[in-house]
């Protein structure tokens, strides 16, 4: 594939200039109450002293976009001109209030003016399609026009999970329908002279987020169009896992010059997720925090070519596989700097060897992650084994190697928890409840459970998890196998053993009796 010569626009948003060669941006988002002034502005305050550029909150309701002048005018007074965007699902009401309020709006194509996915397969015509896309600019015009007059900018943010009954009708949940989504929306604002947009298509999974993303930019290029570009992997969930799922999926295209800000959505404090980010963005760029040479996207290995990455051990100059005999297969062993530049074939069918220089175990994580993620995500290499020069070493190497296998999707050896980071609509404990089940299935392997905070957005988007854990209001729990919620209003106490007699009761069907 060729180098891809995407370079965005330069936006303005509030006091925050992004794109160009600007230094890539990071950003994260409140879960307080938005009807909560004094803990929204306190941790709009916590966010912005992590080194947040940007803060978002949600504002599911008119009263919580109204509610946003408050914390505004707390958050200025004490001192911080930091831009805020409202984060907009299913009211453009809200949306129309908040954009004469903060310095952003964030919109969902999947469920601005369009039906919300239900997962149902439905018919459209030709002429169905073009009446519901006129419907959809109508919607729209008069958050154009407050844009305009206030100088709001807009985030077209698609999501994997949320897009459209129409969009899914023609595209199904695929990069492809995730991409059509967000130029429909792009040629609108276009459309009525409005560029002061940033644009997202965000996954919970690192190979549709990486070609969504990667096809949104060839689409934008074919229209001459050059927003800037907002990375994130979804529900990402917490601790190592989550920070090298997020390294691996944004990485990657960071990598190939794809991004001009980021979110790291852990389901941790809204601050934790600023370190990550800039680790994150270091990386793959340097103290620049802008690669300046992109490496081109690395082709695809066809699928249903033989491949099953191995986790290698390095004793002195032998390698050893994984049942401890020696390896004398080819091995490349190369510097982080000579991973950040290496493209091609060259790691094709051979043992990638990184060299790392970290005492922080968190800090390799990320950075052995984000380099590595995209040659993973190819399915290049024939395995991995990370050496480090640092502190870090022995059993906790070849953990990040198989935990960097499992984030790509390159070898499942463990469940994959999806969480999402919490929002003002979150009524739990959300991190209690993601510790309670994992530890209720930990014992299970290869399966994608998600935790999610709300049945508004959750089962969008966990969509691809085989079950589901969905808060359904103060105290209440829906199960989900799938898309369907086959058990509704659990208590929260009750929930994880909930979860595990529904696994354990599909799992017993599904095993023959002999
Ligand atoms: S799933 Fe619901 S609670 Fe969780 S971040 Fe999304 S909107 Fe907020």
């Amino acid at each position: 594939m060729s180098l891809t010569p995407y370079k965005s626009d330069i936006i303005q948003i509030g006091s925050l200039t992004m794109g160009g060669t600007l230094p890539v941006r990071v950003q994260s988002m409140t879960n307080t109450d938005t009807l909560d002034t004094a803990s929204s502005v306190s941790q709009c305050i916590r966010i912005i002293e992590a080194g947040s550029e940007l803060v978002r909150l949600t504002a599911q309701g008119i009263r919580e976009a109204e509610n946003l002048a408050a914390i505004k005018k707390g958050v200025r007074t004490a001192g911080f001109e930091t831009p805020l965007c409202a984060d907009i699902h299913f009211n453009p009401g809200a949306a129309e209030v908040a954009a004469r309020i903060v310095e952003k709006v964030r919109i969902n194509p999947g469920n601005y003016a369009d039906k919300r996915a239900s997962f149902i397969r439905q018919e459209l015509t030709d002429s169905g399609w073009m009446a519901e896309l006129e419907r959809t600019r109508e919607r729209l015009m008069p958050l154009i026009k407050i844009c305009t007059e206030y100088g709001t900018a807009v985030r077209i943010g698609v999501n994997h999970g949320s897009l459209s009954d129409r969009i899914m009708t023609r595209y199904g949940n695929t990069p492809e329908g995730m991409a059509v989504s967000a130029i429909e929306f792009l040629k609108i604002f276009r459309g009525e002279g409005f560029n002061r947009i940033v644009v997202s298509m965000k996954s919970s999974d690192t190979l549709t987020m990486v070609m969504a993303n990667r096809l949104l930019v060839r689409m934008m290029i074919d229209e001459g169009m050059h927003y800037p570009i907002h990375l994130g992997i979804t529900e990402a969930g917490e601790g190592e896992d989550g920070r090298i799922i997020s390294a691996a999926g944004t990485g990657t295209l960071l990598a190939e010059g794809i991004g001009d800000t980021v979110r790291v959505s852990l389901s941790e404090p809204p601050e934790d997720e600023i370190p990550v980010a800039r680790a994150i963005i270091k990386a793959v760029a340097g103290e620049a925090c802008r690669v300046m040479n992109p490496v081109a996207s690395l082709e695809q290995r066809k699928p249903g070519e033989k491949w099953f990455p191995q986790v290698y051990t390095r004793e002195g100059e032998r390698f050893m596989d994984e049942s401890g005999e020696p390896f004398t297969g080819e091995v490349l062993t190369v510097t982080p700097s000579g991973l950040q530049t290496m493209g091609g074939r060259q790691a094709y069918d051979r043992v990638l060897n990184p060299v790392f220089n970290y005492d922080n175990p968190e800090q390799l994580a990320i950075g052995a992650a984000a380099l590595l993620g995209r040659f993973f995500i190819a399915r290049h290499p024939a395995g991995l084994c990370i050496s480090n020069s640092g502190t870090v070493q022995g059993d906790a190497l070849i953990r990040l190697a198989f935990s960097i296998l499992q984030a790509t999707e390159a070898r499942i050896t463990r469940n994959r928890y999806i969480s999402c980071p919490t929002c003002g609509r979150t009524r739990f404990n959300l991190q209690e409840a993601v510790r309670k089940v994992k530890a209720a299935t930990a014992h299970l392997t290869g399966m994608k459970i998600a935790v999610m905070g709300c049945v508004v957005n959750g089962p969008g988007e966990m969509a691809g998890a085989d079950y589901g854990y969905v808060g359904a209001g103060e105290g209440k729990v829906h199960i989900y196998r799938g898309t369907e919620a086959v058990i509704k209003n659990v208590p929260e106490a009750e929930a994880p053993g909930k979860l595990l007699e529904l696994i354990s009761s599909d799992q017993e069907r599904r095993t023959p009796v002999n």
